[in-house]
């Protein structure tokens, strides 16, 4: 059987598919040593949520386990409103939304629905301006594009000899300091 992938990791392989390998590798580590001011606020953000006392309303769904058998891939949902039907992915600060962000949505999503649960409406939160941001549901052409990247997942070679990177990219890696492609 094949290994469920972590959603939260898909964000992570869009920006870099060698991320995933040093976020695995270094898992065990106290990520403060090597998370950056910028993604460690982004993981407070989600602190709350995780311990689940953003809300003690029976409505509100925070942090439980999903999973979806089609896709092979588990993980956690920020906040499901029961009564608007909306699933909600809080992040510190919204600028862009960027393909990864759409990925673990739409990856939440059918978790839920694949569990039983009723999901009309998603929305990112930008948590320091305030501002809630709505999306449409996934196609069927995004869920080709999501079964995509979690095949490229699957089947990514850490060792590929062609494996190119924007060095702007590099430059923003809170793992770079341990990657052979960084180039000071
Ligand atoms: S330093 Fe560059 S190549 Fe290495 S993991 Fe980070 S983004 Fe990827």
């Amino acid at each position: 059987m094949e290994e469920n992938i972590i959603i939260s990791n898909l964000n992570d392989f869009i920006f870099c598919p060698r991320s995933i390998y040093f976020h695995n590798l270094y898992y065990q580590f106290d990520e403060k040593l090597f998370h950056s001011t910028y993604q460690q606020k982004g993981k407070e953000a989600h602190k709350n949520v995780d311990s689940q006392t953003y809300s003690s309303k029976k409505n509100i769904l925070q942090g439980i386990d999903i999973y979806n058998e089609e896709l092979g891939v588990i993980g956690k949902i920020d906040l499901l409103d029961l009564d608007n039907k909306e699933l909600i992915e809080r992040k510190n600060f919204i600028k862009t939304i960027y393909e990864g962000y759409y990925l673990q949505i739409w990856s939440q999503y059918f978790c839920l629905i694949e569990m039983g649960y009723d999901v009309e409406k998603l929305s990112f939160y930008s948590m320091k301006n305030n501002k809630k941001i709505s999306i449409d549901l996934p196609t069927d052409e995004n869920k080709r594009r999501l079964k995509e990247v979690i095949l490229q997942m699957r089947s990514f070679d850490l060792f590929d000899t062609s494996f190119s990177q924007n060095p702007r990219k590099c430059e923003m890696c809170i793992y770079k300091e341990l990657c052979d492609y960084y180039k000071k």
